[in-house]
This record gives C-alpha cells, structure tokens and sequence, in this order.
C-alpha cells in the first residue's frame, strides 16, 4: 500500500509552473470510461484525455502489456534496439503507406522530427534556397519553438523571441492561399488531415487532393500531421486512408500509445535515408515499456469491430448532441469525423465553450473546447453505447444550466 501524504488542489498553485490552470478536481482512478475524484464523484469521459485514451482508462490488454514488459525491461537506450520497438514498427509499416519508422515521445517531438527531416531531404535532395514551409492558419503541432511556430496560433508563437525562418501560413480550405505561396522554394506543406485544436475542421476533397497535387509539382513533401486524428479516431486507422491522398511523411502520438507516452514519425526509405547516423535521436523514443504498450494498444484498435464501432458510436452521438440542440438551440453545427466530434456554438454562445465545460464537469460527464467556441467530444473509441447515453444525459443538464444562467 501506498503511503503517501494527502495533497488537494491548491498545491498546484504553490508548487507548479503557472501555465496550466487545471479544473478543481483531481481525479484518481479510471475504469473503461468511468473516472472518479478524490471525493469519490463519478464521471463521464467524453475527452478521452485529448483524444489520447482511445480504449479508455486501464483496458485490460494496455495493463496486461505494461505489467508483463514491466517485469522484463523498461529502458535501454538507442544504444541498442529491443524487441517492443522492432514488432510495433514493423506493425505500423505493415500497416500504412510508410516504409521507415521514428520514434519519439511526444507529438511535438514527431513534428519536430518531420520538419528537421524535411529540410534536410531538401537541402541535399534540392539544395539550399529550399527551405520554405508552409502551413495553416490556426493548425497546431506542438510547442516546442520549432513546432509552435509551424502551428497557426500567434497566442501559441510569439513572445518568445526570434522563432525558426521560412514558415509561412495559408488559409485551411483555401486552395487559392496556398497557390499563392508555393514555389520551387518550398520545401514541404505541413498539415493535419483534420484540424482538431484549431476548431474540428475537415479539409474538403478538392483541397485536400489539390494541395497533394501542388506538392508534387513542386517537389515539396506533404507532412501529415496525425497526432490528433490517428489511430481509429476518425473510423480509418489514419485519417488518410479515409481522405485518398497520401502524405510523405505522417506523425502519430497521442492514441498511439493508449495513454502511454509515445510517438513516431512515418515516411519512405527515399526520404527516410536523409536522416542519417547521428543526425537526429531522443534518449526515450522507442522504449521498450512505451513501444510493448503502444503494440498491445495497436492491435487492440486495428480490430475491424473496433474501428466499424467508431462510426455506429459517433452516430449515437450526432444523434443525441442534435436532439439537445432541438431543444436548447446552442450549436449553429456539429461537426467532425468519427470520434471526434465538434459543437459549434451558435452566436449568443461564442466565446463560451469554457462554460459548457465546466457546467458538464459538474454534472459528471468530462468535455474539451477546441478553441473558444466549440465543444469537443474525444471519448474512448470502445466507450460503451449505455455509458454514451448516460453521458449525453448529464451533457443536456449542463447545457439547461448554462442556457438558464
Ligand atoms: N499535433 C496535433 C495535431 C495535436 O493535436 C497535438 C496536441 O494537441 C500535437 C501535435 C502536440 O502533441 P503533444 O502535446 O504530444 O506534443
């Protein structure tokens, strides 16, 4: 048994960095897509930890990996391979379009990887004026400087001092923004298949086909960033199957790991081979703990039951966020893919997907914002159907409370 001394919230405010301001409760357990606080309150997990926990909290097969490479070896270095590592790279490859695999811990460090990866494939492959990145206006990567400054989020970039060059920003949707920044300087079009924290935006067909044509034309590299949309989330294993275009490059972190920390770059060998011996590393990317549980998560996902579930659960979903909104009219769309579900809020509401939140907070059911108007729902891809309804239930109540604020 575990003896530590009791701590509460306000030892947040006393001991830790100030750029979070975490909700009032700390929850301290979690069962499928049921999480409960220090009180002993029980919630509904409709954010699935930022569309991290795909088989939501303990899933027996992520336990059953944890524990079992936990008692044989947690930690080597790149030093050398292991085991965990070589299986869930080669399942990914099996898998997808790609042919090389990089691991990292984060998905700001996969990007990172992509964009370092990209610059050097143009310089050697094109030469050194290629060095121009485009990508989108309200997109987002990660934090790390190079990263923030590819995401299109001023509040996210700047303060900072001077940020990474030649990354410039067109319009998500605009194929016309983009054609108006591509040359032969540019050196890889960076962009999520679905922007999620910029507003649970879907690209459309002609935009999405169009700028893979325009990278071709101009031999630059399409990135795909899969962080938030990859592993089932969307229906398809990576949202690009579902969109029929394929990226050079694509990052996944998040659900890759279930909840443990992971995540990897995926490319060809073509482009691949540019990063060569000690050009890149990370003391942690591909643990052996991180890679068995991320292999257990894999295989768990890449169930044809668990990923044909996706759709029937997101239609119990549209179907009961539609019929809230017959009632109480506070979204003016609901829109997304699969799992992940926005709510955009009609005009009296804009600016208060916060509200909504942390009404639904303390009516038991666990939400995100995606910006600061509209309600994001990233639950467990294996959420049980009752605990959707029960959900859904408790979402209706904070949505009466707010409307009759
Ligand atoms: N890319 C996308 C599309 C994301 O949604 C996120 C996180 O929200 C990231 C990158 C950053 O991932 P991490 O926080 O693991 O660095």
């Amino acid at each position: 048994m575990s003896n530590h001394p009791p701590v509460s919230r306000e030892l947040f405010d006393e001991v830790m960095v100030p750029n979070y301001s975490p909700s009032a409760v700390i929850p301290v357990r979690g069962e499928g897509s049921r999480v409960w606080d220090q009180q002993g309150k029980e919630y509904i997990d409709f954010a699935g930890g930022i569309a991290v926990n795909c088989l939501g909290h303990c899933h027996p097969a992520l336990v059953g990996a944890l524990k079992e490479q936990g008692e044989k070896l947690w930690h080597l270095s790149n030093v050398m391979t292991n085991e965990p590592a070589l299986r869930l790279a080669k399942k990914l490859v099996d898998n997808t379009f790609a042919e090389k695999v990089y691991f990292a811990n984060s998905g700001a460090e996969s990007n990172e990887a992509a964009l370092k990866l990209a610059r050097r494939w143009a310089l050697e492959v094109h030469g050194e004026h290629k060095t121009q990145i485009i990508a989108f206006k309200q997109g987002f990567h990660g934090r790390t400087f190079f990263t923030v400054t590819v995401g299109g989020q001023a509040a996210y970039s700047d303060g900072f001092g001077p940020k990474p060059g030649d990354v410039v920003h067109a319009e998500y949707n605009n194929l016309e923004s983009v054609k108006a920044l591509i040359s032969e300087k540019t050196c890889a079009i960076v962009m999520e298949p679905l922007q999620g924290e910029g507003g649970i935006i879907s690209p459309t067909d002609e935009f999405v086909k169009g700028v893979r044509e325009l990278c071709d034309q101009h031999n630059a590299l399409l990135v795909f960033d899969e962080v938030q949309t990859g592993i089932g989330r969307t229906g398809d294993l990576y949202a690009y199957m579902g969109l029929g275009v394929t990226p050079d490059i694509l990052t996944t972190a998040k659900a890759l790991g279930g909840g443990f920390p992971i995540g990897a770059m995926l490319t060809t060998t073509e482009i691949a081979k540019h990063l060569k011996i000690g050009t890149h590393g990370s003391t942690y990317g591909g643990n052996p703990l991180a890679c068995a549980v991320a292999e257990a998560a894999f295989d768990t996902v890449k169930d044809s039951a668990v990923l044909a579930g996706v759709s029937q659960k997101a239609a119990i979903y549209n179907e009961g966020l539609n019929a809230i909104n017959d009632k109480y009219h506070v979204f003016k769309e609901i829109r997304g893919k699969g799992l992940l579900i926005g709510g955009v809020l009609s005009d009296d509401y804009q600016g208060k997907a916060k509200d909504f939140l942390i009404a639904a907070m303390e009516e038991g059911v666990m939400t995100l914002v995606a910006g600061a108007s509209v309600v994001r729902f990233a639950p467990s891809l294996v959420i049980p159907d009752e605990d959707i309804q029960e959900g859904l239930a408790r979402f209706e109540r904070a949505v009466a409370k707010v409307v009759n604020a």
